[in-house]
């Protein structure tokens, strides 16, 4: 393996992530020595208020235009960095320009190979799409350094077909939708999921995969690997079935193999 050591940076307001779970879980897992931080936002500098703000997205549907931020914007940002309980709906930002911002976070010397870094982050990552031309709530960005959104993974997998429906048919009969939530509960995952740490060691594995494999994905269901476009398959793959599939256990095993001679 590339990486002997893995930095896992907390997002302090969703403590359903549990970060020593998730180390105890990746040093089960990969022979590797785990080190827990705060925030990675804790290591900002002067100007990384400013830059976080150029990376939120006005328009779904055009890609990323570099935007000037007001006054407003950055002190809202300056707030955020030292408390990220500070915040307002949801605010979308560009992934892989938010990557860039945070990646310059890093102490220079630990920047190398065989470390790993994954931030967590309480804001939504998206990416634009050149197939749809709009862009997508998503998860995970990046590898090494990796960002995990417990938004993204809140957000990005689609909930059940029929709740939307559900959902809109109500809604435009001006019927209260809470009802609709209810039904389709535990179903989806909601904000403080209890189950969001053990969804997050997936995730953990596919950045890792990447990293060392090139190959995140996995086409079966009954994998830990499963890039779950549906709330139902990330349950199904992270909770019901909960381990890797034949074939990436043989590739996890391979990997490991591989650190040791
Ligand atoms: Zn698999």
């Amino acid at each position: 393996m590339k990486i002997s050591e893995i930095i896992l940076y907390d997002e302090p307001t969703v403590p359903e992530i549990q970060l020593e779970k998730l180390a105890e879980f990746l040093q089960k897992t990969f022979p590797v020595k785990v080190e827990l931080r705060k925030n990675i936002l804790s290591y900002s500098s002067k100007d990384t208020a400013q830059k976080i703000a150029a990376c939120k997205i006005f328009n779904l549907r055009r890609d990323f235009e570099k935007h000037i931020p007001t006054p407003e914007e950055i002190a809202f940002e300056e707030l955020n960095i030292q408390d990220t309980s500070n915040t307002e709906n949801i605010i979308m930002y560009d992934g892989f320009h938010l990557h860039k911002v945070l990646t310059d976070l890093i102490p220079k010397d630990e920047s190398r190979n065989n470390i790993f870094h994954v931030f967590f982050t309480n804001k939504l990552t998206c990416t634009y799409d050149y197939n749809d031309y709009r862009y997508h709530g998503r998860a995970l960005i990046g590898a090494n350094p990796s960002i995990i959104s417990t938004t993204g993974i809140i957000e990005a997998p689609a909930k059940p077909r029929e709740y939307y429906f559900e959902l809109m048919k109500n809604f435009t009969q001006g019927v209260n939708v809470d009802f609709v939530k209810e039904k389709f509960k535990g179903t989806y995952l909601e904000y403080h999921d209890s189950r969001l740490s053990k969804i997050i060691e997936g995730y953990l594995l596919q950045t890792i995969f990447y990293y060392e494999t090139g190959e995140p994905f996995c086409e079966n269901k009954d994998c830990k690997l499963l890039n779950a476009h549906w709330q139902k398959d990330l349950i199904h793959s992270q909770l019901d079935f909960g381990k890797l599939c034949e074939h990436h256990q043989y590739v996890l095993e391979e990997m490991i193999k591989k650190n040791q001679s």
